[in-house]
């Protein structure tokens, strides 16, 4: 039977987002050839296993909990090696693992120990016989590759916001699994997390991402681009230009595009963004792109949905306004 194993990401015991988006990504897939299942792992410290059924929940039929003390802190060797070792004893067509800091470590990993193809940063795939199609935005987004990965198994990574997390209940039995190399073995040893800057969402979980250019003239005045991100009630991070990320105005962390992070949200609202090429690359795949600059010319505007030529330090305001009352008055 045709099998995905879904490596599912937690953060202190909690799915993230990415781990939904897969999940539903892999049954997708699996429905549409014809049937089959899939098997979610998640890798954690004692107490993981109390997401099972968050797993079932997004169309898992099995879920593989790999619960070891010693697994408190993120530990690539030991969870790429029990990856590896679950999707050769369980026979599985693939791995899906998010395109995610986590699972751009991991998935080459496990591609590596099994000698498998992978294929990084997809879109969107269909399991296609003995092989895999799957897409990959190259040229910083300008084109789309098209990939045949031929071979059993095949390992892929998938963009974080792709796909949109569905619900697709099953009952789900659950397994624990045990660490294929002593996680003590492991030659690299994660000594501290530290808390990511800039609030709570991560850039790669929120569905709305407001992110400011230097047009916003200097770091202070960021305070606008949060106004309004606080505007959505929690549910917009922050994100930033390499422009202001190199000037020091915000952190290096939050920096979308092609050497920073690849982003798509519901809604991605570029303020006093130009929207240069390696800008692009990171959030042209945003499901719906508002910018704000005063040059009607600039080439933000040939990838937004909607675009609004003004100063933005007279729109953001009353966007942030309007924005805020919308979401007050919303039924609840
Ligand atoms: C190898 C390489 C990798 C790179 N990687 C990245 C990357 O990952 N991410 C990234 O972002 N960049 C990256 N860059 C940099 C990129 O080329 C641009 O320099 C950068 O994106 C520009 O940032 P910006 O849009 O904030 O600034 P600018 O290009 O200076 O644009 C500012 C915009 O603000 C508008 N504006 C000014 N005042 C106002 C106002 N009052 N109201 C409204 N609009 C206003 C202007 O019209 C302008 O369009 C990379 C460059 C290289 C060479």
């Amino acid at each position: 039977m045709t099998s995905i194993l879904v490596f599912a990401e937690t953060r202190e015991n909690r799915l993230r987002q990415v781990a939904f988006e897969a999940i539903t990504a892999a049954r997708t897939a699996v429905d549409a050839a014809g049937g089959g299942e899939v098997h979610a792992m998640v890798a954690g410290s004692v107490g993981v296993g109390s997401v099972a059924s968050d797993l079932g929940r997004y169309g898992a039929d099995v879920a593989l909990i790999l619960e070891d003390a010693a697994l408190e802190r993120y530990n690539a060797e030991a969870v790429a090696a029990t990856v590896a070792a679950q999707i050769t004893a369980g026979g599985h067509r693939a791995a899906l693992f998010s395109s995610s800091a986590e699972g751009r470590d991991i998935a080459p990993r496990v591609a590596g120990i099994l000698g498998a193809p992978i294929a990084a940063d997809v879109t969107a795939f269909t399991l296609d016989g003995d092989a895999i199609t799957a897409v990959h935005p190259v040229y910083t987004g300008k084109a789309i590759a098209t990939l045949r990965l031929e071979g059993t198994p095949a390992v892929l990574s998938q963009r974080p916001g792709a796909v949109s997390a569905v619900e697709a209940p099953r009952e789900t039995t659950v397994e624990s699994v045990r660490p294929a190399i002593d996680p003590a073995s492991a030659r690299v040893v994660v000594t501290q997390l530290g808390a990511a800057v800039g609030g709570t969402l991560d850039l790669g979980e929120a569905p709305v991402i407001v992110a400011g250019g230097r047009g916003l003239r200097e770091a202070a005045n960021f305070a606008l681009v949060e106004a309004l991100a606080d505007a959505f009630g929690g549910t917009a991070a922050v994100g930033a230009t390499r422009a202001v990320t190199d000037d020091g105005w915000r952190d290096p962390s939050v920096q979308i595009g092609q050497t920073g992070r690849l982003v798509s949200p519901d809604l991605y609202i570029a303020v006093g963004i130009s929207g240069a090429i390696q800008h692009l690359a990171g959030m042209r795949t945003s499901k719906v792109i508002v910018a704000i600059n005063r040059d009607k010319d600039a080439p933000i505007f040939t990838v937004a949905d909607y675009g609004i030529v003004g100063d933005l330090f007279e729109v953001v305001p009353k966007l942030t306004e309007e924005i805020k009352a919308a979401v007050d008055h919303r039924p609840s």
